[in-house]
């Protein structure tokens, strides 16, 4: 396990968080954005080379969920995080309504098959967290799911989230690095970003008129967010509740977040045998 590190946007681990207290907007001083997108591309950077160094030590993967409320921005952050990491290093999955093929197996399945190897970066545009949030905010998509037993009231969502926090613990105990960050937008900004996505040519088909239905259950949203985070922040698998009305602020965090978490892990190039050594001056001598 690697040493924590503490950040004031992890969700305690202790049942404590309250969605109502989670701040959306950036602390009053922080940087202007000039400041913040040079501390971004510092921790880019740095994350790049921590990356190149786990591929070649081949121990750890790094899996980076991400989910929010639409307009949230997690495209704009899984992009800002990821632009000059080796894109051979890197994978993006977005999960959407499932498929029948991916209906005809338990809830996990389909992103276990998305995980990535070690050595690499693996990030999740939604997740199986959809199954304890869209599906409990909207309980009629069960039936889709041909479950044999459905549990009576908030038994399901019990079982689910026990099954996540198992889920994560077996993968963080087999080298799998679990960081989550639930991007945290107010209801306001919200409206402001379907506002200009309507207004302006180019973002008109970001809009759904479904993002409109969802919004109308924000209330259930945030309850079960507030649940699911709970539930599953763990030291094997913290969630990071990251305020977001403000996307550079938002971006820079993030990204920092995950080099600290990656900094404080033995990564290392692997070390090389006195005997491959050897070899290694024989193989440098026949290319002279
Ligand atoms: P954008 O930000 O570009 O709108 P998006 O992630 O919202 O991206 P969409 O195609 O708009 O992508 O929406 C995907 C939809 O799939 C979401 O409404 C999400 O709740 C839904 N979804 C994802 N996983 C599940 C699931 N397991 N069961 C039911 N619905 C799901
Ligand atoms: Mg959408």
């Amino acid at each position: 396990m690697s040493e924590l590190f503490e950040s004031p946007y992890r969700v305690p681990f202790d049942g404590s968080f309250r969605m109502a207290r989670a701040s959306t907007s950036p602390p009053e001083d922080t940087e202007r954005k000039k400041d913040l997108k040079q501390r971004l591309a510092d921790a880019v950077s740095e994350l790049d080379s921590l990356q190149s160094t786990m591929y070649a030590q081949d121990r750890y993967a790094l899996l980076l969920v991400f989910q929010a409320m639409d307009a949230a921005g997690k495209d704009g952050t899984i992009r800002a995080v990821l632009t000059g990491v080796n894109p051979a290093g890197c994978q993006v999955f977005s999960f959407k309504q499932p498929s029948s093929l991916e209906l005809d197996h338990d809830f996990l399945w389909r992103s276990v098959c998305a995980l990535p190897e070690r050595g690499r970066i693996g990030v999740f545009n939604r997740s199986y967290y959809e199954e304890v949030l869209v599906v409990r905010v909207n309980p009629e998509l069960l039936a889709s799911q041909r479950l044999p037993h459905v549990p009576e009231g908030n038994a399901l969502w019990a079982e689910r989230l026990e099954s996540i926090r198992d889920h994560e613990r077996h993968l963080a105990r087999n080298g799998t690095v679990v960081l989550k960050f639930f991007l945290n937008v107010s209801r306001e900004e919200q409206r402001q970003r379907f506002l200009s996505r309507l207004k302006e040519d180019h973002k008109q088909w970001k809009f759904s008129a479904a993002d409109l239905r969802e919004r109308v259950n924000w209330d259930d949203y945030m309850h079960a967010y507030e649940e699911a985070l709970n539930e599953t922040s763990r030291a094997w698998a913290p969630w990071y509740a990251i305020p977001a009305d403000d996307k550079h602020f938002m971006r820079t965090t993030v990204a920092e977040i995950i080099v600290a978490h990656l900094r404080s892990l033995d990564i290392d190039y692997p070390e090389i045998a006195e005997s491959d050594r050897q070899r290694i001056a024989e193989l440098q001598g026949l290319l002279k």
